[in-house]
């Protein structure tokens, strides 16, 4: 897998192409980028090996140590916490065998079984929608009571634990416990548009003064352009 870290002119048009898209195929989006012989197929991975890769792109395009906050839903105090990217792309997805609930077998879920769920409001139905897709043998609407949905789900959610990141916080004030979800997809996404942004920003600034093109400009190095922009913006 040749995977390449994203470079400026990349975050400008993911920026520029993606900001219109549903959350998921700008995701899907960001991987063919940064994998174009694989951008066809990234729609039909297990939704774990998708994040794993997320991840591992957002370590050679960022860096390794995520940084974000949240506030307790308690207190309301803002909490900041870091982790480390590597975290979220040290083990790929398990083996893809199929995954067997009472009898039935079911392959692990991808992006395009999400689309094609994305528009159905009621969860329940949604979930149903989902399982039906993924179990290999059973083409006739099953039957499944709550309880039978619910194992399944859980026994798709151990067979791809990086399908879904669930961090365990503590407030530092109130002590209050809790799980939040970390969408690797959006927070990806989050600082590709800021990078484009600050792009933006700096090619004006820059073609402004002396006239360059915007490729020029972001074919300089990082600090090359940052000096300049200290010298246009004394
Ligand atoms: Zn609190």
């Amino acid at each position: 897998m040749q995977l390449q870290a994203l470079g400026n002119a990349d975050f400008l048009r993911l920026w520029e192409e993606g900001s219109r898209m549903h959350p998921l195929d700008r995701a899907l989006f960001t991987l063919g980028t940064a994998l174009p012989e694989d951008a066809d197929a990234v729609a039909d991975w297990p939704l774990g090996r998708r994040n794993a890769v997320l991840a591992e792109l957002r370590r050679r395009s960022f860096g390794s140590a995520l940084s974000s906050w949240c506030a307790c839903p308690e207190c309301g105090e803002r909490m900041e916490f870091e982790l480390d990217a590597a975290l979220l792309c040290a083990h790929e997805t398990l083996a893809d065998p199929p995954v067997r609930v009472q009898g039935r077998a079911f392959r692990l879920p991808t992006s395009r079984d999400l689309a094609i769920i994305a528009g159905e409001s009621d969860p329940q139905r949604a979930a149903l929608h989902l399982l039906q897709r993924c179990c290999l043998d059973a083409p006739e609407p099953p039957d499944w009571t709550e309880t039978q949905m619910a194992e399944a789900g859980r026994a798709l959610a151990e067979a791809d634990p990086l399908a879904e990141t669930l961090l365990q916080l503590r407030c530092a004030v109130c002590s209050h416990a809790w799980e939040a979800p970390l969408d690797i997809a959006d927070f990806l996404w989050s600082e590709i548009e800021g990078r484009a942004r600050r792009l933006l920003i700096e090619v004006h600034a820059l073609a402004s003064a002396y006239g360059w093109s915007e490729a020029d400009i972001l074919a300089l190095s990082e600090p090359r352009r940052a000096r300049y922009l200290e010298m246009v913006q004394a």
